[in-house]
C-alpha cells in the first residue's frame, strides 16, 4: 500500500465549505435536465476545477452531467477494471439551499448544538448519540435557516479531493478511474440522462451516504400505484338514484390501509405501503400510494393486497368501480450486486484501511446507484460522514469528510491489489 506522500491542494473541508455555499437546489415536476439553472454553476466551475488538476477528457455534457479520467499510473501485462466514482451536484427540494452560511463548529467538546441564526433548531444529542464519538471533531453545521447540501456536496468535495490527491501522487498504484457529477437526482429524474457507455467504467461507487464507515449495496424495491374510484357525477339538486360518490369508496380503501405496514409503524428491513396525495371528486377520486419492500415478493405482495382493498372497497359501494395502476420506480440494487460480491468488498476493506469499522445497511430509499446498476453498472453507495438529510439540522463533520476521502484513496489501490498489481 502506499501512502500519500503530497497533501491535495486544497483539503476537503474547504472546497466542501466552498460548494456548499453555491444554490444547486433541484425542483420537481420539471421536464427538463437540470430541473434548475442554477445547477450549471456548480457544474462548470467543478470541470474548471477538473482542468486545473490535470485530469482527462472533462466534459460537461448537455444535461448538467460533468465526466472525468484520470489515467492509470500502473502500466503492463495486468489488466486492473475502470472503477468510477459518482456524486450528485444538487439539493433536496424540500429546504431552501440559497444563502447557504456554512458554521463550523471547532473542537466540539460535547453537548447539543444551537444553531446561530434560528434558535429553535438544535442538533441534540438524545438524536443523535454518534455525536459522543465526535469529540474533538469540527462539525459543520448551518446557521438554522437553510440546509447544508452535505447531500451530496460531501460527496463532490470527498471525490474531488480525491482526484487532486491521485494526480498530485503519481507513486500511488491504481488502474483507471472515472469520475462523474450528477444533476437532479433528488428529483429521480437526472440518472436517466447518464451515459454509461461513455463514462466508460467497469464498475462505479456513489458517494451519497451518511454515517462514517457505512458502506450501501441494498436499496428499496420501488413502485407506486395509482388508485382511482370511478363514480357518476350528477346535479345535488336531482342527484336521487344517480348520483354514485367515488369520495366514500375511497375513504373507505385509504382508512382500510393495515396499520402494521406504514411508514410511520415500520423500520429496519420491513417495507410499507404509504397513501401519500390525492384529489377528491364525486366523478372520480385518485390516490398515489408507494410501494417499498427489500423484496420483490415482498413488493408483489403489496401490491396484490392493494387490488384487493380496492376491489373490496368498491364493492361497499355500489355503481363504484375501481382501477389500479402500478409503475416501476427502482428495483433492489442487491439482486445484481450478489453476484459481484467483490465489489462492495473492495469498498469495505477500502474504509478498514482507512481506519474505521465498516458495516452495510440496507437504504430505506434509492440512490443514483439503483438504477445504473440495473443497467449495467454495478453501484453501490459509500458513505460521506453526513446527517440529517434534507433538513434545517443536516451536519457533517472534518472526520467524516477526510475519512471518506481517504476511502477512495484506498479503494482504487486495492482493486489494482485484487487485479494482480505487486507493488
Ligand atoms: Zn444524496
Amino acid at each position: 500500500m502506499t501512502t500519500a506522500a503530497q497533501p491535495p491542494s486544497e483539503g476537503v473541508v474547504d472546497r466542501f465549505l466552498r460548494y456548499v455555499r453555491i444554490d444547486t437546489q433541484s425542483r420537481e415536476d420539471q421536464p427538463t435536465v437540470p430541473s434548475t439553472p442554477t445547477q450549471w454553476t456548480l457544474a462548470r466551475l467543478l470541470a474548471n476545477e477538473l482542468e486545473q488538476l490535470g485530469a482527462h477528457d472533462v466534459r460537461v455534457s448537455e444535461y448538467c452531467m460533468v465526466y472525468a479520467s484520470i489515467p492509470a499510473t500502473i502500466s503492463g501485462s495486468v489488466h486492473i477494471p475502470t472503477v468510477g466514482f459518482l456524486a450528485h451536484v444538487d439539493t433536496s427540494p424540500a429546504v431552501t439551499g440559497a444563502n447557504v452560511n456554512p458554521i463550523v463548529h471547532r473542537n466540539y467538546q460535547g453537548g447539543d448544538i444551537t444553531l446561530p441564526a434560528d434558535p429553535s433548531q438544535v442538533i441534540t444529542v438524545a438524536q443523535h448519540p454518534d455525536l459522543k464519538d465526535m469529540i474533538g471533531d469540527d462539525i459543520i453545521t448551518t446557521d438554522g435557516t437553510t440546509l447544508l447540501g452535505s447531500d451530496d456536496k460531501a460527496g463532490v468535495a470527498a471525490i474531488m479531493t480525491f482526484v487532486d490527491v491521485l494526480l498530485h501522487n503519481p507513486q500511488i498504484r491504481h488502474g483507471p478511474v472515472r469520475v462523474a457529477f450528477t444533476a437532479d437526482e433528488e428529483v429521480g429524474i437526472g440518472i436517466d440522462k447518464f451515459d454509461i457507455a461513455a463514462f466508460g467504467a467497469d464498475f462505479a461507487y456513489t458517494v451519497d451516504g451518511d454515517t462514517m464507515g457505512e458502506v450501501n449495496d441494498e436499496t428499496w424495491s420501488a413502485r407506486s400505484a395509482t388508485v382511482t374510484f370511478h363514480g357518476t357525477s350528477a346535479h345535488p339538486g336531482t342527484a336521487k338514484g344517480v348520483m354514485v360518490n367515488s369520495m366514500y369508496a375511497m375513504a373507505d380503501f385509504v382508512s382500510h390501509m393495515p396499520r402494521e405496514m406504514l411508514p410511520e409503524t415500520t423500520e429496519g428491513r420491513q417495507g410499507f405501503v404509504h397513501p401519500y396525495t390525492g384529489v377528491l371528486d364525486i366523478a372520480q377520486s385518485t390516490v398515489k400510494v408507494l410501494l417499498r419492500d427489500f423484496d420483490v415478493s415482498g413488493i408483489e405482495e403489496q401490491e396484490r393486497l392493494l387490488r384487493r382493498l380496492a376491489g373490496e372497497s368498491a364493492a361497499r359501494f355500489p355503481g363504484v368501480s375501481a382501477s389500479v395502476d402500478v409503475a416501476e420506480n427502482y428495483r433492489n440494487m442487491k439482486e445484481v450486486l450478489r453476484e459481484h460480491p467483490e465489489i462492495t468488498q473492495y469498498a469495505l476493506d477500502a474504509v478498514r484501511r482507512a481506519g474505521l469499522e465498516p458495516f452495510t445497511k440496507p437504504i430505506r430509499g434509492g440512490t443514483d446507484g439503483s438504477k445504473l446498476t440495473f443497467r449495467g453498472l454495478p453501484c453501490p453507495n459509500i458513505f460521506t460522514g453526513g446527517h440529517e438529510f434534507h433538513s434545517k439540522l443536516e451536519f457533517n463533520s472534518r472526520r467524516g469528510l477526510e475519512k471518506a476521502t481517504e476511502t477512495l484513496v484506498h479503494l482504487v489501490q486495492i482493486v489494482a491489489e485484487s487485479a494482480g498489481d505487486a507493488a
